[in-house]
Formats: structure tokens, C-alpha cells, sequence
């Protein structure tokens, strides 16, 4: 899952991104309103995480900005206020939760967690294709009742494939998805990943039972479920 970070203070951008980061999100992290417009603009991030109080553009202009042009990120606002005015404001302006600092790490990952769930692309907890089972939550997978030991990246490359089982899935998608802007990437690398995820599953690039490669620089998860 990807996400965007607005935070105007430098040390807790940090740490929130360095914490969010170990638990296998790709973050982005922007410095200022105006910056993390056009990040969220040009890029297509799950989550945005939003301070209110941004030195430039304000947390509300860059959430209503965003929010008529990516009407399906989901948007939580961080605010130091916690007067009752403000919460109104900052869901009337698109937010989807709220947060006011200061906040324990733990209880943002947990508002994480419940606002990626609540959205319809991941409305079932625990996803399922074949004989393939990923919980996104405690970040666990399974094949058959094996379970698999996966880097972050091999994790957030089976959970995009499974969430869109059957479908083919370009490498530049993968990229967009797994990965956050600092890493400079190449395609050959997605293969890279891959190729590591298939090796785990057991699965055979020439006769595939999981992960088909599709001409043209794709992927696809084969659904038992539709074949024949
Ligand atoms: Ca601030």
C-alpha cells in the first residue's frame, strides 16, 4: 500500500515515515502543503496522511483539492487542535478520519489499518485466491497451510496481484504501487522481486501455477476460480 505523508516538522515526518515504513508501507513524505498537492497529484497513492497546520497550503485546501481530483484516496488528517470546530471543518472538507496529536504511533498505524479496510478494495480482511490466503493486517501469507516468509516487497507485490486476481497487472502499476518516489527504479527490478516471490511460492515461470507473466511487461494472478 502507498502512502503520502504532509508533515511540516521534519523530525516527526521522519520517524512517522521511518515507523510506517517497517510495517511495509511505501512512503512518500512531502514537506509542505504545495508539495504534497502536486505528489498527490501526479502520483497514485492509497492513503494520504495530512497535517492540518502546513506553512504554505493548509492541510484543507490540499485534502479539497485532492480530494475532487482522487476521489478514492483515503485521506487522514493530523491536527495539534482538538476543538470541535476544526473536526467539523476537516471532514467537511473530504477527510475520512481524524487524528489530533499528540498521538501515539500505534494508535495512528491502528486508523491506518481500519480506514484501508473500510475502503472497498479492502473490504474483506483476509484476502483469498486458490489456495493463496494474505491477511493485509498482520501481514501474513500462506500457501496451502505453508507459511510464507516474505520481504516487504515480495509482500506488497502478492497483495496488489491478489487484489487484482485474474487481472493483468503492468510492472509500472507494481512500481506505482509498491514502491515509494526515492527509489529509483527500473522494471528489472519488479522481475527481480518476482522472481523471489515465485521461488517462495514454488511456482514455475514457464508453467505457472500462481503468477503468469504476461507479454508486454505484465503480470497476472491466475484465479482458479475462473478458469476453464
Ligand atoms: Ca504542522
Amino acid at each position: 500500500m502507498r502512502v503520502l505523508l504532509v508533515e511540516d516538522e521534519p523530525d516527526l515526518a521522519q520517524a512517522l515515515a521511518r515507523g510506517l515504513r517497517r510495517q511495509g508501507y511505501a512512503v512518500d513524505v512531502a514537506e509542505n502543503g504545495e508539495r504534497g498537492w502536486e505528489l498527490g497529484e501526479v502520483n497514485d497513492y492509497d492513503l494520504l496522511i495530512l497535517d492540518l497546520n502546513l506553512p504554505d497550503m493548509d492541510g484543507l485546501e490540499v485534502c479539497r483539492r485532492l480530494r475532487s481530483s482522487k476521489p478514492g484516496l483515503l485521506i487522514l488528517m493530523l491536527t495539534a487542535r482538538d476543538r470541535v470546530m476544526d473536526k467539523v471543518i476537516g471532514l467537511d472538507s473530504g477527510a475520512d478520519d481524524y487524528l489530533t496529536k499528540p498521538f501515539h504511533f500505534e494508535e495512528l498505524l491502528a486508523r491506518v489499518r481500519a480506514l484501508l479496510r473500510r475502503d472497498l478494495r479492502v473490504r474483506e480482511p483476509i484476502l483469498r485466491v486458490g489456495d493463496l490466503k494474505l491477511d493485509p493486517a498482520s501481514r501474513i501469507a500462506w500457501v496451502g497451510r505453508r507459511r510464507l516468509n516474505l520481504t516487504h516487497k515480495e509482500f506488497g507485490i502478492l497483495e496488489y496481484l491478489m487484489r487484482r486476481a485474474g487481472e493483468v497487472v503492468s510492472q509500472e502499476e507494481l512500481i506505482e504501487h509498491v514502491w515509494n518516489e526515492d527509489v529509483n527504479l527500473f522494471t528489472s527490478s519488479v522481475r527481480v522481486h518476482v522472481h523471489s516471490l515465485r521461488r517462495k511460492l514454488e511456482d514455475d515461470a514457464k508453467c505457472p501455477r500462481y503468477i503468469e507473466t504476461v507479454p508486454g511487461g505484465g503480470y497476472r494472478l491466475r484465479n482458479p476460480g475462473e478458469d476453464q
